[in-house]
C-alpha cells in the first residue's frame, strides 16, 4: 500500500480509494511573507511535509491514505502589507474547506483531517468554525490546532516562546523539505528577533508591524538547522497521526 495524491489519480482510482475508507489529508498554508530568507510558500512547504510525514506513518500502519492538493490561498492579514501575500476573507477559507469536505464525503471518505501550517488567529479561527460547521457532515473533519496544548507542548522552545515566523522553527523545517527555497546567505546574517508573535496577538495587534517585526520574521533564523527541521516534521506528523487515532478510537467506541 503507498500514500497516493488524489489529483495524481484517475476519478476511477479516486473511487476506489473513498470506497475503501481512505483517509484524506488536506494539506493548508497561505502565501505570505515570511522573512528575507524565506519563499512566500513557507507554510504550503511545511504544511506538505506534515501530510507526507503524517502518510507515511498511516500507511505504515496499513491505513489508506490520500493527500489532497494544498491549499495556498487564505486569511494572512498580518502580512497584508508586505509584497506578495495573498489573503482572502475568513467566511471564504470556512465554506472552502466545508465544501471541500463535502465532495469527499460525497464518495465515500470517512475522514479529512487538516494539515495547517498557517498560524494566523483569523486563518485558525477560519478552520475551527470550518471543523464545526461540517459536525453533522458523514465525514469527520480534524483539524489538531498545534498553537494550542496539548500539541503545542511537543514542539521546540521556540515556536512555544510565539517568536515563530521564519525564525528557527520554520527556517530549519524549510531548509529540510525544500532546501533550495532558503536564501542561505540571507538568513546566516540576519539578528534575531525575539518579539512573540502570540503576545502581540494577546495585546490586540494585527500586523507584523505593529508587533515589531519590519523585515516580516520574529525569531532566530540565523539558529535554524536541516536536523532541527527533519525531527520537527517528523512531530508534525506525529500530531496529526495522533489526532486522527483519537478521532478514530472515539468513533469506535460511539
Ligand atoms: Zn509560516
Amino acid at each position: 500500500m503507498a500514500m497516493r495524491k488524489l489529483a495524481d489519480m484517475t476519478w476511477e482510482e479516486a473511487r476506489d480509494q473513498g470506497r475503501a475508507g481512505a483517509i484524506a489529508i488536506l494539506p493548508v498554508g497561505a502565501i505570505e511573507a515570511h522573512g528575507p530568507h524565506l519563499p512566500l510558500m513557507t507554510d504550503v512547504v511545511i504544511a506538505s511535509a506534515m501530510a507526507e510525514a503524517a502518510a507515511e506513518e498511516l500507511v505504515n500502519r496499513d491505513q489508506q491514505v490520500v493527500i489532497l492538493p494544498p491549499i495556498c490561498y487564505t486569511s494572512a492579514g498580518f502580512a497584508a502589507g508586505f509584497a506578495g501575500t495573498i489573503t482572502v476573507s475568513p467566511a471564504t477559507v470556512t465554506a472552502m474547506i466545508g465544501d471541500i469536505a463535502r465532495s469527499l464525503a460525497r464518495h465515500g471518505f470517512p475522514m479529512l483531517a487538516i494539515a495547517n501550517a498557517h498560524l494566523d488567529p483569523d486563518h485558525v479561527a477560519a478552520l475551527h468554525a470550518a471543523v464545526e460547521t461540517c459536525g453533522d457532515e458523514a465525514i469527520q473533519v480534524i483539524f489538531p490546532d498545534i498553537t494550542k496544548k496539548p500539541w503545542a507542548l511537543e514542539l521546540t522552545e521556540e515556536f512555544q516562546s510565539g517568536a515563530c515566523h521564519a525564525g528557527q522553527y520554520e527556517s530549519s523545517i524549510v531548509m529540510a523539505a525544500a532546501p533550495s527555497l532558503v536564501a542561505e546567505d540571507r538568513r546566516c546574517g540576519l539578528a534575531p528577533n525575539p518579539i512573540s508573535l502570540s503576545a502581540a496577538i494577546r495585546a490586540g495587534q494585527k500586523t507584523f508591524e505593529e508587533a515589531g517585526g519590519p523585515a516580516a520574521y520574529f525569531g532566530d533564523p540565523a539558529a535554524a538547522s536541516r536536523e532541527e527541521g527533519q525531527g520537527t516534521i517528523r512531530v508534525l506528523g506525529a500530531i496529526l497521526v495522533e489526532a486522527i487515532e483519537q478521532r478514530s478510537e472515539h468513533t469506535d467506541e460511539a
